[in-house]
Protein backbone atom coordinates (compact mmCIF):
# COMPACT_ATOMS: atom_id res chain seq x y z
CA UNK A 1 0.00 0.00 0.00
CA UNK A 2 1.24 3.58 -1.15
CA UNK A 3 -0.39 5.74 1.42
CA UNK A 4 1.57 6.92 4.14
CA UNK A 5 0.88 7.26 7.55
CA UNK A 6 0.58 10.44 9.58
CA UNK A 7 3.93 9.69 11.01
CA UNK A 8 6.05 11.91 13.36
CA UNK A 9 3.54 14.78 13.36
CA UNK A 10 0.90 12.11 15.31
CA UNK A 11 3.41 10.39 17.25
CA UNK A 12 4.52 14.29 18.60
CA UNK A 13 1.05 14.96 19.63
CA UNK A 14 0.66 11.61 21.26
CA UNK A 15 3.67 11.99 23.15
CA UNK A 16 2.70 15.79 24.03
CA UNK A 17 -0.98 14.37 24.93
CA UNK A 18 0.68 11.77 27.51
CA UNK A 19 2.80 14.35 29.27
CA UNK A 20 -0.18 16.98 29.51
CA UNK A 21 -2.52 14.11 30.52
CA UNK A 22 0.01 12.61 33.39
CA UNK A 23 0.50 16.40 34.24
CA UNK A 24 -3.29 17.04 35.20
CA UNK A 25 -3.57 13.69 36.74
CA UNK A 26 -1.23 14.67 39.07
CA UNK A 27 -2.24 18.04 39.55
CA UNK A 28 -5.76 16.25 40.43
CA UNK A 29 -4.40 14.28 42.53
CA UNK A 30 -4.42 16.94 45.12
CA UNK A 31 -8.28 18.39 44.58
CA UNK A 32 -11.25 17.74 46.89
CA UNK A 33 -12.72 14.29 46.29
CA UNK A 34 -16.02 15.46 44.56
CA UNK A 35 -13.91 17.75 41.72
CA UNK A 36 -11.37 15.21 41.25
CA UNK A 37 -14.21 12.05 40.57
CA UNK A 38 -15.95 14.48 38.57
CA UNK A 39 -13.05 15.50 36.45
CA UNK A 40 -11.75 11.53 36.29
CA UNK A 41 -15.34 10.59 34.89
CA UNK A 42 -15.11 12.93 32.15
CA UNK A 43 -11.63 12.29 31.09
CA UNK A 44 -12.31 8.92 31.07
CA UNK A 45 -14.92 9.28 28.30
CA UNK A 46 -12.44 11.15 26.23
CA UNK A 47 -10.34 7.59 26.43
CA UNK A 48 -13.60 5.53 26.00
CA UNK A 49 -14.70 7.16 22.81
CA UNK A 50 -11.39 6.07 21.04
CA UNK A 51 -11.33 2.72 22.36
CA UNK A 52 -14.80 2.15 20.86
CA UNK A 53 -14.23 3.66 17.73
CA UNK A 54 -11.22 0.90 17.15
CA UNK A 55 -12.85 -1.65 18.96
CA UNK A 56 -15.74 -1.08 16.21
CA UNK A 57 -13.06 -1.76 13.54
CA UNK A 58 -11.23 -4.71 15.16
CA UNK A 59 -12.66 -7.71 14.02
CA UNK A 60 -13.04 -6.61 10.12
CA UNK A 61 -9.58 -5.15 10.48
CA UNK A 62 -8.26 -8.71 11.53
CA UNK A 63 -10.13 -10.55 9.07
CA UNK A 64 -9.26 -8.52 6.16
CA UNK A 65 -5.40 -8.32 7.09
CA UNK A 66 -4.86 -11.66 7.93
CA UNK A 67 -6.60 -13.61 5.05
CA UNK A 68 -4.80 -10.93 2.14
CA UNK A 69 -1.62 -11.41 3.70
CA UNK A 70 -2.05 -15.23 4.25
CA UNK A 71 -3.30 -15.29 0.13
CA UNK A 72 -0.78 -13.03 -0.74
CA UNK A 73 1.88 -15.80 0.64
CA UNK A 74 1.04 -18.05 -2.65
CA UNK A 75 3.54 -20.54 -1.10
CA UNK A 76 2.16 -22.70 1.71
CA UNK A 77 5.21 -23.98 2.64
CA UNK A 78 6.12 -20.33 2.93
CA UNK A 79 3.52 -19.43 5.11
CA UNK A 80 4.29 -22.66 7.57
CA UNK A 81 7.31 -21.29 8.22
CA UNK A 82 6.44 -17.81 9.06
CA UNK A 83 3.31 -19.66 11.33
CA UNK A 84 6.07 -22.05 12.96
CA UNK A 85 9.08 -19.38 13.72
CA UNK A 86 6.45 -16.64 15.01
CA UNK A 87 5.40 -19.33 17.72
CA UNK A 88 8.79 -20.17 18.96
CA UNK A 89 9.42 -16.30 19.14
CA UNK A 90 6.47 -15.88 21.24
CA UNK A 91 6.75 -18.81 22.83
CA UNK A 92 10.29 -18.46 23.75
CA UNK A 93 9.77 -14.84 24.90
CA UNK A 94 7.58 -15.13 26.81
CA UNK A 95 8.73 -18.27 28.92
CA UNK A 96 11.74 -15.43 30.01
CA UNK A 97 8.65 -13.26 30.58
CA UNK A 98 7.30 -15.24 33.21
CA UNK A 99 10.70 -16.45 34.67
CA UNK A 100 11.28 -12.06 34.84
CA UNK A 101 8.29 -12.36 36.89
CA UNK A 102 9.30 -14.97 39.21
CA UNK A 103 12.78 -13.36 39.79
CA UNK A 104 10.48 -9.70 40.56
CA UNK A 105 8.62 -11.69 43.22
CA UNK A 106 11.64 -13.37 44.68
CA UNK A 107 13.61 -10.20 44.64
CA UNK A 108 11.34 -7.90 45.83
CA UNK A 109 8.89 -9.49 47.92
CA UNK A 110 6.31 -7.27 47.28
CA UNK A 111 3.57 -9.11 49.59
CA UNK A 112 5.73 -10.33 52.61
CA UNK A 113 4.05 -9.06 56.22
CA UNK A 114 1.10 -7.43 54.33
CA UNK A 115 -2.43 -8.51 55.40
CA UNK A 116 -4.49 -6.92 52.21
CA UNK A 117 -8.33 -7.77 51.78
CA UNK A 118 -10.61 -7.79 48.56
CA UNK A 119 -12.85 -4.91 47.93
CA UNK A 120 -16.12 -5.12 49.58
CA UNK A 121 -18.74 -7.32 48.24
CA UNK A 122 -16.25 -9.40 45.85
CA UNK A 123 -17.02 -12.80 45.24
CA UNK A 124 -14.14 -14.75 43.78
CA UNK A 125 -14.78 -15.87 40.66
CA UNK A 126 -14.66 -19.76 38.91
CA UNK A 127 -11.37 -20.34 37.16
CA UNK A 128 -11.96 -22.13 33.65
CA UNK A 129 -10.31 -25.50 33.38
CA UNK A 130 -7.91 -25.96 30.54
CA UNK A 131 -10.15 -27.33 28.35
CA UNK A 132 -12.01 -24.51 28.80
CA UNK A 133 -9.81 -22.84 27.59
CA UNK A 134 -8.99 -24.66 24.78
CA UNK A 135 -12.44 -24.91 23.57
CA UNK A 136 -12.57 -21.12 24.05
CA UNK A 137 -10.27 -20.56 20.83
CA UNK A 138 -13.17 -22.14 18.66
CA UNK A 139 -16.36 -20.33 19.69
CA UNK A 140 -19.95 -21.63 18.85
CA UNK A 141 -21.55 -19.44 16.06
CA UNK A 142 -20.16 -17.23 13.46
CA UNK A 143 -21.50 -14.18 15.17
CA UNK A 144 -19.10 -14.91 17.89
CA UNK A 145 -16.09 -14.19 15.80
CA UNK A 146 -17.26 -10.26 15.35
CA UNK A 147 -16.26 -9.97 19.23
CA UNK A 148 -12.89 -9.20 20.38
CA UNK A 149 -13.16 -12.18 22.41
CA UNK A 150 -13.96 -14.23 19.18
CA UNK A 151 -10.60 -12.97 18.23
CA UNK A 152 -8.85 -16.42 17.69
CA UNK A 153 -11.52 -17.54 16.00
CA UNK A 154 -11.62 -15.05 13.38
CA UNK A 155 -7.90 -15.24 13.25
CA UNK A 156 -7.91 -19.04 12.10
CA UNK A 157 -11.26 -19.29 10.09
CA UNK A 158 -9.09 -15.93 8.29
CA UNK A 159 -6.15 -18.10 7.86
CA UNK A 160 -8.03 -20.76 6.53
CA UNK A 161 -9.84 -18.34 4.51
CA UNK A 162 -6.59 -17.07 3.30
CA UNK A 163 -5.31 -20.69 2.57
CA UNK A 164 -8.49 -21.37 0.64
CA UNK A 165 -7.90 -18.67 -1.81
CA UNK A 166 -4.40 -19.67 -2.59
CA UNK A 167 -5.38 -23.40 -2.97
CA UNK A 168 -8.06 -21.86 -5.59
CA UNK A 169 -5.56 -20.88 -8.12
CA UNK A 170 -5.83 -18.55 -10.95
CA UNK A 171 -9.32 -17.80 -10.07
CA UNK A 172 -8.64 -17.25 -6.27
CA UNK A 173 -6.46 -14.72 -7.83
CA UNK A 174 -9.74 -12.35 -8.13
CA UNK A 175 -10.70 -12.77 -4.67
CA UNK A 176 -7.26 -11.76 -3.34
CA UNK A 177 -7.26 -8.69 -4.92
CA UNK A 178 -10.58 -8.01 -3.19
CA UNK A 179 -9.05 -8.80 0.26
CA UNK A 180 -6.12 -6.45 -0.57
CA UNK A 181 -8.38 -3.64 -1.10
CA UNK A 182 -10.70 -4.26 1.82
CA UNK A 183 -7.59 -4.41 4.14
CA UNK A 184 -6.15 -1.16 3.13
CA UNK A 185 -9.64 0.37 3.06
CA UNK A 186 -9.34 -1.00 7.42
CA UNK A 187 -6.44 0.57 7.88
CA UNK A 188 -6.93 3.91 6.27
CA UNK A 189 -10.31 3.73 8.37
CA UNK A 190 -7.97 2.65 11.51
CA UNK A 191 -5.97 6.17 10.08
CA UNK A 192 -8.42 8.68 10.14
CA UNK A 193 -9.28 7.31 13.50
CA UNK A 194 -6.36 7.91 14.65
CA UNK A 195 -6.38 11.61 14.32
CA UNK A 196 -8.33 11.68 17.77
CA UNK A 197 -5.70 9.34 19.50
CA UNK A 198 -3.81 12.37 21.11
CA UNK A 199 -6.89 13.80 22.76
CA UNK A 200 -7.91 10.08 23.89
CA UNK A 201 -4.13 9.16 25.17
CA UNK A 202 -4.72 12.73 27.22
CA UNK A 203 -8.01 11.71 28.83
CA UNK A 204 -6.63 8.20 29.77
CA UNK A 205 -3.14 9.42 31.35
CA UNK A 206 -4.98 12.01 33.46
CA UNK A 207 -7.92 9.94 34.44
CA UNK A 208 -5.30 6.63 35.49
CA UNK A 209 -3.21 9.36 37.45
CA UNK A 210 -5.80 11.11 39.43
CA UNK A 211 -7.57 7.62 40.15
CA UNK A 212 -4.43 5.30 40.83
CA UNK A 213 -1.99 7.57 41.51
CA UNK A 214 -2.72 7.48 45.43
CA UNK A 215 -2.20 3.40 45.34
CA UNK A 216 1.78 3.88 44.09
CA UNK A 217 2.00 3.92 48.31
CA UNK A 218 2.36 0.61 50.14
CA UNK A 219 2.32 -2.78 49.29
CA UNK A 220 1.10 -2.23 45.53
CA UNK A 221 3.82 0.61 45.38
CA UNK A 222 6.45 -2.41 45.59
CA UNK A 223 4.11 -4.62 43.38
CA UNK A 224 4.57 -1.76 40.62
CA UNK A 225 8.31 -1.16 41.31
CA UNK A 226 8.89 -4.66 41.11
CA UNK A 227 7.04 -5.39 38.08
CA UNK A 228 8.01 -2.01 36.23
CA UNK A 229 10.98 -2.80 37.04
CA UNK A 230 11.92 -5.93 35.21
CA UNK A 231 9.20 -4.88 32.38
CA UNK A 232 11.23 -2.15 31.70
CA UNK A 233 14.66 -4.54 32.09
CA UNK A 234 12.89 -6.61 29.40
CA UNK A 235 11.70 -3.86 26.86
CA UNK A 236 15.37 -2.92 26.70
CA UNK A 237 17.44 -5.37 27.31
CA UNK A 238 15.91 -8.46 25.34
CA UNK A 239 13.91 -6.80 22.22
CA UNK A 240 16.91 -4.74 21.96
CA UNK A 241 18.67 -7.56 21.47
CA UNK A 242 15.99 -9.33 19.35
CA UNK A 243 15.64 -6.17 17.29
CA UNK A 244 19.50 -6.05 16.41
CA UNK A 245 19.36 -9.62 15.77
CA UNK A 246 16.92 -8.65 12.97
CA UNK A 247 19.02 -6.15 11.65
CA UNK A 248 17.13 -2.74 13.26
CA UNK A 249 19.83 -0.30 15.30
CA UNK A 250 18.08 -1.02 19.16
CA UNK A 251 17.96 2.46 19.18
CA UNK A 252 15.81 2.85 15.97
CA UNK A 253 13.47 -0.09 17.61
CA UNK A 254 13.27 2.21 20.77
CA UNK A 255 12.22 5.43 18.99
CA UNK A 256 9.51 3.68 16.30
CA UNK A 257 8.01 1.60 18.93
CA UNK A 258 7.70 4.45 21.38
CA UNK A 259 4.47 5.67 19.68
CA UNK A 260 2.81 2.08 19.69
CA UNK A 261 4.45 1.74 23.47
CA UNK A 262 2.15 4.93 24.53
CA UNK A 263 -1.10 4.02 22.65
CA UNK A 264 -1.31 0.74 24.24
CA UNK A 265 0.15 2.48 28.01
CA UNK A 266 -2.86 4.55 27.76
CA UNK A 267 -5.61 2.08 26.47
CA UNK A 268 -4.45 -1.05 28.04
CA UNK A 269 -5.20 -2.79 24.89
CA UNK A 270 -3.22 -4.93 22.45
CA UNK A 271 -6.26 -5.12 20.03
CA UNK A 272 -7.29 -1.39 20.43
CA UNK A 273 -2.87 -0.77 19.68
CA UNK A 274 -3.15 -3.34 16.90
CA UNK A 275 -3.04 -0.10 13.68
CA UNK A 276 -0.59 1.81 15.43
CA UNK A 277 1.30 -0.92 15.82
CA UNK A 278 1.19 -2.04 12.30
CA UNK A 279 2.37 1.39 11.47
CA UNK A 280 4.85 0.92 12.87
CA UNK A 281 6.47 -2.35 11.68
CA UNK A 282 5.24 -0.65 8.55
CA UNK A 283 8.31 1.88 9.50
CA UNK A 284 10.77 -0.61 10.90
CA UNK A 285 10.82 -1.70 7.18
CA UNK A 286 8.93 -4.98 7.73
CA UNK A 287 7.25 -6.53 4.72
CA UNK A 288 3.16 -6.34 4.35
CA UNK A 289 3.12 -9.71 4.00
CA UNK A 290 4.63 -10.58 7.24
CA UNK A 291 3.24 -8.32 9.67
CA UNK A 292 0.07 -8.25 8.60
CA UNK A 293 0.14 -12.13 9.61
CA UNK A 294 2.45 -12.03 12.42
CA UNK A 295 1.12 -8.45 14.56
CA UNK A 296 -2.98 -9.77 14.51
CA UNK A 297 -1.64 -12.84 15.60
CA UNK A 298 1.00 -11.65 18.22
CA UNK A 299 -1.92 -8.55 19.53
CA UNK A 300 -4.17 -12.18 20.38
CA UNK A 301 -1.86 -15.01 21.99
CA UNK A 302 1.76 -13.37 22.57
CA UNK A 303 1.35 -11.08 25.93
CA UNK A 304 4.77 -10.61 27.19
CA UNK A 305 3.80 -8.33 29.58
CA UNK A 306 1.03 -10.41 31.15
CA UNK A 307 2.93 -13.17 31.43
CA UNK A 308 5.42 -11.50 33.52
CA UNK A 309 2.59 -9.92 35.31
CA UNK A 310 0.74 -13.32 36.10
CA UNK A 311 3.51 -14.98 37.19
CA UNK A 312 5.04 -12.04 39.63
CA UNK A 313 1.24 -11.63 40.98
CA UNK A 314 0.95 -15.57 41.57
CA UNK A 315 4.21 -14.86 43.63
CA UNK A 316 2.76 -11.56 45.52
CA UNK A 317 -0.92 -13.11 46.66
CA UNK A 318 1.35 -16.24 47.87
CA UNK A 319 3.42 -13.97 50.07
CA UNK A 320 0.37 -12.11 50.86
CA UNK A 321 -1.25 -14.75 52.72
CA UNK A 322 1.91 -16.33 54.48
CA UNK A 323 1.73 -19.44 51.74
CA UNK A 324 5.47 -21.25 51.01
CA UNK A 325 5.77 -22.29 47.07
CA UNK A 326 8.44 -24.97 46.10
CA UNK A 327 10.16 -25.06 43.29
CA UNK A 328 7.46 -27.19 41.94
CA UNK A 329 5.17 -24.71 42.22
CA UNK A 330 7.05 -22.46 40.76
CA UNK A 331 7.30 -24.71 37.60
CA UNK A 332 3.76 -25.12 37.60
CA UNK A 333 3.27 -21.69 37.82
CA UNK A 334 5.43 -20.65 34.82
CA UNK A 335 3.18 -23.61 33.06
CA UNK A 336 -0.07 -22.19 33.90
CA UNK A 337 0.98 -18.41 33.16
CA UNK A 338 2.06 -20.12 29.54
CA UNK A 339 -1.55 -21.06 29.29
CA UNK A 340 -2.78 -17.90 30.97
CA UNK A 341 -1.24 -15.00 29.14
CA UNK A 342 -2.08 -16.80 25.37
CA UNK A 343 -5.80 -17.06 26.43
CA UNK A 344 -5.84 -13.50 28.13
CA UNK A 345 -7.82 -11.36 25.77
CA UNK A 346 -6.45 -8.27 24.02
CA UNK A 347 -8.68 -5.67 26.41
CA UNK A 348 -8.36 -4.14 29.12
CA UNK A 349 -7.70 -6.22 32.48
CA UNK A 350 -8.20 -9.52 30.76
CA UNK A 351 -4.42 -10.36 32.25
CA UNK A 352 -5.96 -10.06 35.77
CA UNK A 353 -9.56 -12.11 34.41
CA UNK A 354 -7.00 -14.74 33.76
CA UNK A 355 -5.13 -14.77 36.89
CA UNK A 356 -8.11 -16.76 38.15
CA UNK A 357 -6.95 -19.70 35.89
CA UNK A 358 -3.06 -19.52 37.43
CA UNK A 359 -4.12 -19.24 40.83
CA UNK A 360 -6.54 -22.08 40.50
CA UNK A 361 -3.77 -24.17 38.91
CA UNK A 362 -1.70 -23.38 41.59
CA UNK A 363 -4.34 -23.58 44.30
CA UNK A 364 -3.87 -20.09 45.31
CA UNK A 365 -6.58 -18.15 47.23
CA UNK A 366 -9.04 -16.60 44.48
CA UNK A 367 -9.23 -13.66 46.45
CA UNK A 368 -5.89 -12.53 44.79
CA UNK A 369 -7.96 -11.51 41.80
CA UNK A 370 -9.97 -9.14 43.96
CA UNK A 371 -6.72 -8.26 45.62
CA UNK A 372 -4.69 -7.10 41.75
CA UNK A 373 -8.03 -5.84 40.81
CA UNK A 374 -7.46 -2.84 43.33
CA UNK A 375 -4.53 -1.96 40.84
CA UNK A 376 -5.30 -3.39 37.95
CA UNK A 377 -5.07 -0.31 35.78
CA UNK A 378 -1.56 1.05 36.54
CA UNK A 379 0.14 -2.63 36.06
CA UNK A 380 -2.17 -2.79 33.04
CA UNK A 381 -0.94 -0.08 31.57
CA UNK A 382 3.02 -1.26 31.37
CA UNK A 383 2.25 -4.76 29.98
CA UNK A 384 0.14 -4.25 27.29
CA UNK A 385 2.92 -1.36 26.39
CA UNK A 386 5.38 -4.68 26.85
CA UNK A 387 2.60 -7.26 25.30
CA UNK A 388 2.42 -5.08 21.97
CA UNK A 389 6.56 -4.23 22.01
CA UNK A 390 7.08 -7.85 21.81
CA UNK A 391 5.14 -8.74 18.75
CA UNK A 392 7.10 -5.76 16.33
CA UNK A 393 10.61 -6.89 18.04
CA UNK A 394 9.50 -10.81 17.07
CA UNK A 395 8.25 -9.42 13.50
CA UNK A 396 11.14 -7.36 12.89
CA UNK A 397 13.69 -10.61 13.98
CA UNK A 398 11.25 -13.11 11.82
CA UNK A 399 11.30 -10.67 8.47
CA UNK A 400 15.38 -10.79 8.35
CA UNK A 401 15.58 -14.49 9.46
CA UNK A 402 13.03 -15.96 6.90
CA UNK A 403 14.79 -13.70 4.53
CA UNK A 404 11.97 -10.96 3.76
CA UNK A 405 13.02 -7.70 2.03
CA UNK A 406 13.38 -4.95 4.24
CA UNK A 407 11.72 -1.98 2.53
N1 LIG B 1 -4.67 -5.43 28.62
C1 LIG B 1 -3.73 -6.41 28.14
C2 LIG B 1 -3.66 -6.37 26.64
O1 LIG B 1 -4.59 -5.98 25.98
C3 LIG B 1 -4.04 -7.78 28.61
C4 LIG B 1 -3.94 -7.85 30.10
O2 LIG B 1 -4.85 -7.40 30.78
O3 LIG B 1 -2.92 -8.34 30.62
O4 LIG B 1 -2.65 -6.75 26.09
Amino acid sequence: MSTRGPGVRLLIAIAIGFVMGLALGFALMGAPDAIRTEAATWLKALGDIFVRLIRIVIPPLIFFTISAAVASVADLRRLGSILLFMFVLYLGTSVLAATWGIVAGAVFRPGEGVGLQPPAGYTPPKPPSAVDILLSFFQLDFSALLTVGGAMTMIIFAIILGIAVVLLGEEGRRVYSFLRLASSIMITVVRVIMYYAPVAIFGYAAWLIAVYGPAMLGAYGRFLVAQYSLSFLHFFLVYGIIAALGGLSPLAYFKIQSAPFLVAFATRSSAVTLPTNMEAARRMGVPEEVFQITLPIGATVNMDGTALYQALSALFVAQLFGIALTPAHIGIAVAAVLVGSVATAAIPGGGTIMLAFVLGTLGLPLEGVGIMMVVDPMSDALRTALNVSGDNACTVLLSRVLGFRRS
